[in-house]
């Protein structure tokens, strides 16, 4: 089985491309963001929980985020292949993940890298806000979350070059043409 993580910063579009990647290769979507925010919706205690953090756009502590990931990972698979979306974002889910597919007798075999300028990903989110309902898609918030990314979430891209895995994929231009450079990519993995 496939196991990729779609990476990029928020609005980077891997919700979007994960759903025409679902429908190319018939792989499973696990977005953390979709689970959490499925748990909020139904008032869950987790769900309260994540919400304390969305709204201020931080994350979810690790330890929380990569049991809610072995869990859904579990009531999944086996299968086709996994797309991972808004999983990892910190250096410790990074490692979990690692652990935890191998635990499995598997691993992740790439880490597709959307590429997109700065000043489109607060274009794009601030645009996505005006129908998502999203509430962490307001300008106060799309920057604290920008701020995390650079934070917390970049360093995963020299330690998934270092694992000899990372593919970085021009995340600009039409749908179509973004679809095309993953799936080459994927293609050969
Ligand atoms: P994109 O626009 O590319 O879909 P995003 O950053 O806008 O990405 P989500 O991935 O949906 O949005 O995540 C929304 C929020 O959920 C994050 O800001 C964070 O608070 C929380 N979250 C999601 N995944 C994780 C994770 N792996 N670890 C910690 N918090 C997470
Ligand atoms: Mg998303």
């Amino acid at each position: 089985m496939k196991n990729i993580v779609i990476f990029g910063a928020p609005g980077s579009g891997k919700g979007t491309q994960s759903d025409l990647l679902v429908k190319k290769y018939g792989f499973k979507h696990i977005s953390t963001g979709d689970v959490l925010r499925a748990e909020i919706k139904q008032g869950s205690e987790l769900g309260n929980t994540a919400k304390s953090f969305i709204d201020k756009g931080q994350l979810i502590p690790d330890e929380l985020m990569i049991d809610i990931l072995a869990a859904t990972y579990d009531a999944l698979c086996p299968c086709e292949g996994v797309i991972f979306d808004g999983f990892p974002r910190t250096i410790p889910q990074a490692e979990a993940l690692k652990k935890m597919l191998a635990e499995r007798q598997t691993g992740v075999c790439g880490m597709l890298e959307l590429d997109v300028p700065e000043e489109m990903l607060m274009e794009r989110l601030i645009n996505r806000g005006k129908t998502s309902g999203r509430a962490d898609d307001n300008a106060e918030t799309i920057k604290k979350r920008l701020d995390v990314y650079h934070n917390q979430t970049t360093p995963l891209i020299e330690w998934y070059e270092k694992e000899g895995l990372r593919h970085k994929v021009k995340g600009f231009g039409s749908l179509e043409e973004i679809n095309d450079a993953l799936c080459a990519v994927i293609d050969t993995l």
